[in-house]
């Protein structure tokens, strides 16, 4: 891992780095590059803005701290059902991603599965998705074991699986019998090398060949010989996502099996290039106060991004 990263993920860590950063309105104004807003009125009003552009999918989260108690997770579980109905009433296509944590993972895991359903319930109603995010490794087993008991009632909903955690391969074929709806992405924690490879190039190796699996599974599921999966590549390395392709065509899988994710404010431009030839493509867009060590964790993944901020604080 590079220093720069090092050094940002350690920032991303800091509380009082934290508290200078959300009072400062210069660092705030920064943040709009990635962020529309800090209200979910700010994140609807850009996602509008992009769907009357080039009918892309759109996915929303509200970043969010760790939870001290279960009050707050059912806060969290109000705040995304109003979300889903400030969403079908501006009949827009939005999906939820929530982070497991957010709805009482740590505190219950009995009771995040509840308030999840609940939401998940809710999406499918709404023919939305609920997809709950991979966080940090520790929680991987909880959050399969979450998946598996939402899937089973409410199949359309979606997990993200990280490429850079060796388990992985095994985490899917674990899930494929249900006929998993999956993003899945590189990982954005600090991990050790036992458990994630630090090295780039076998991530990128590792994703390849889990989006391929994924894509076999989704030819069984259209061929009828397994439940229906959905596979996105929530990623931004467009080489990756064209060597995929090339692959899938080799290997005479669907070419349209793969939905493409990226976030609000990153390759903005490839984004509207790649939903212009056709692939389906959806951006996530993050907003609510707490934005700080998810905005850090962005500058992480590509540390010349600190130039941008410097450069946008100054001018
Ligand atoms: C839709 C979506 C959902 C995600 N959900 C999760 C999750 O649940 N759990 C999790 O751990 N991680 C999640 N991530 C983050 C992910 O793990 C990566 O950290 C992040 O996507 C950066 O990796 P990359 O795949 O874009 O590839 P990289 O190899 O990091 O980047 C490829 C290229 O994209 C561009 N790029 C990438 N990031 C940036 C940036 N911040 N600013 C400007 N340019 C950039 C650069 O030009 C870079 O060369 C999610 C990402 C997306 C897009």
């Amino acid at each position: 891992m590079g220093l720069g990263r090092s050094l940002l993920l350690a920032a991303a860590a800091s509380d009082g780095l934290n508290r200078f950063a959300t009072r400062s309105p210069v660092i705030r104004r920064a943040t709009r590059a990635f962020m529309p807003g800090e209200t979910p009125e700010a994140a609807l009003e850009a996602g509008r803005r992009l769907v009357e552009r080039d009918g892309r999918g759109l996915l929303f989260t509200r970043l969010g701290e760790a939870l001290t108690n279960l009050h707050e997770a059912a806060q969290v579980r109000d705040h995304y059902l109003a979300l889903l109905n400030q969403l079908e009433s501006a009949g827009l296509p939005g999906e939820i991603s929530v982070k497991p944590t957010q709805l009482g993972l740590d505190q219950s895991p009995a009771r995040c599965a509840e308030l999840a359903a609940e939401l998940a319930e809710r999406a499918q109603a709404a023919g939305s998705t609920l997809w709950l995010d991979m966080e940090d490794s520790s929680y991987v087993d909880r959050t399969l074991d979450l998946y598996e008991t939402l899937k089973d009632r409410y199949p359309g909903t979606g997990l993200a699986l990280q490429a850079y955690l060796r388990r992985t391969p095994a985490d899917l074929e674990r899930l494929a019998p249900l006929g998993p709806v999956v993003r899945l992405v590189k990982g954005a924690y600090a991990e050790p090398s036992e458990v994630a490879f630090p090295k780039k190039s076998d991530t990128d190796r590792a994703f390849r060949e889990v989006a391929l699996r994924l894509l076999e599974l989704v030819a069984d599921g259209r061929k009828g010989r397994a439940p229906t999966s959905r596979a996105v590549l929530g990623t931004h390395d467009l080489l990756l996502v064209g060597r995929i392709q090339a692959e899938v065509r080799e290997r005479g899988l669907p070419t349209d099996g793969f939905e493409v994710h990226m976030l609000y404010g990153i390759r903005s431009e490839q984004q509207a290039r790649l939903r212009s030839e056709g692939q389906a493509v959806s951006t996530l867009i993050s907003y609510g106060r707490d934005w700080y060590r998810w905005y850090v964790r962005r500058l992480a993944e590509r540390p010349a991004n600190v130039w941008f901020v410097v450069k946008s604080t100054l001018g």
